[in-house]
């Protein structure tokens, strides 16, 4: 097969599940993207918070390369060096004590379901049918059944009941409500600090301190969803550190292996020891390949990168704001959301694509989650695109 008609292809024989743009991505170097035409953008989404150290950097080609030429996979029933390597880095770096590894933040986010609620059985005593588990309105946690359930917008779970059961949902800064929701059964809450899909809209930090506080009291487990805040992006190693809180339990994924497939849970040490021998798998998780990834983009990752990110984002969000049409910025570090009030924000994006700038949509906002590694060149640049496509 030597030439393909890519965008017809795809429509004809791709299952549609994505409404895709007019764009061939075909290769990318930093925070640039060249699709097909060769045509050149200025990427502001790193496959959605996906290349943290943008496409093609050397190190992690280097690191993945290297690894892929000694061991491609290779089954969890084995050791293996890269995935000790990626959990010593992310345990030291977090005070957790230890992690699982999937693929995806939806499975990141099964694994944390599944084990509250085998602690709500064999630690709390909750009779198996009646475990709860309580999630935010407006949340996203993923597309697979008990990710889907849990992510707290009732358009998600449309057409796919019987929906698993056991999920409640509380308005986001509503700690009475919280309160009224937390009873004898709920093994868990479980939330997004910055909720990404759903806005871009940060928690307050009082509600999330008095839910850590409330789960603490009653033995309720909180874990917090960091598949999109999570592996720096807001500016710190996982968006916790700027609540003052102490999660049981800590998903990931996106930018964690740089490009490749991986997410995982870190577990405090409330949950470390749930998870037994036959009770959670997947062939994948883990990849050495994907974890060699990880390993550069965490040993990357170090303090003065954050500081790099923080200083970015305030560069970024100050010159957006500068921007006719730009009415506010809201997010941290490089996960921002941007409300527009000239245009709506699909149409923005779709504008922007065309004049060579790849921006996302989270609700009514335009999201933007540029590489962690963009230049302050690459900014401008993209800066200039943002403000004609205000226009
Ligand atoms: C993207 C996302 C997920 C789902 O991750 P997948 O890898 O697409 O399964 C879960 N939670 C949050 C907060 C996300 O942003």
């Amino acid at each position: 097969m030597n030439t393909i008609d890519i965008k017809k292809t795809d429509k004809n024989k791709i299952a549609s599940t994505y409404a895709r743009h007019d764009m061939a991505a075909s290769s990318g170097k930093g925070a640039r993207c060249y699709d097909t035409d060769g045509k050149e953008y200025i990427d502001f989404t790193a496959g959605i918070g996906v290349n943290s150290l943008g496409y093609c950097d050397e190190g992690w080609i280097k690191a993945v390369t290297e690894q892929i030429n000694k061991l491609q996979h290779c089954s969890n029933l084995y050791y293996t060096e890269p995935q000790s390597k990626v959990a010593e880095m992310l345990t030291s770096r977090t005070g957790m004590q230890k992690v699982y590894f999937a693929n995806s933040g939806a499975e990141a986010n099964e694994t944390a379901i599944k084990t509250a609620r085998k602690y709500g059985s064999t630690r709390k005593g909750i009779e198996a049918d009646r475990g709860k588990m309580i999630t935010l309105k407006n949340s996203f946690h993923g597309r697979t059944l008990g990710a889907m359930t849990a992510t707290g917008q009732p358009n998600y779970h449309e057409d796919f009941g019987p929906l698993p059961a056991g999920f409640r949902y509380c308005e986001a800064n509503n700690i009475e409500q919280l309160e009224e929701l937390a009873d004898g059964d709920t093994c868990a809450v479980m939330m997004e600090l910055v909720q990404g899909e759903g806005g871009v809209r940060q928690l307050d930090k009082a509600f999330v301190e008095a839910a850590a506080e409330l789960c603490r009291k009653k033995d309720i487990l909180l874990i917090i969803d960091e598949v999109q805040t999570g592996i720096g992006r807001t500016g710190k190693l996982f968006a916790y550190e700027y609540f003052g809180i102490e999660p049981d339990m800590v998903t990931f994924a996106k930018g964690i292996g740089g490009g490749l497939p991986m997410g995982g849970v870190l577990f405090g040490e409330k949950t470390c020891d749930v998870l037994q021998p036959g009770n959670h798998g997947t062939t994948y998780g883990g990849n050495p390949v994907a974890c060699a990834g990880a390993v550069e983009v965490l040993s990357r990752i170090d303090e003065r990168f954050l500081e790099e990110v923080r200083e970015k984002s305030s560069y970024l969000k100050g010159r957006l704001l500068e921007i006719p049409g730009v009415s506010d910025v809201s997010g941290l570090g490089l996960m921002l959301g941007v409300t527009l009030d000239v245009k709506p924000a699909a149409d923005f994006v779709k504008e922007a694509l065309a004049m060579g700038l790849m921006t996302l949509t989270a609700k009514e906002k335009v999201r933007l989650l540029p590489p962690l590694t963009i230049t302050y060149e690459e900014i401008d640049k993209g800066l200039e695109i943002f403000r004609k496509a205000c226009l």
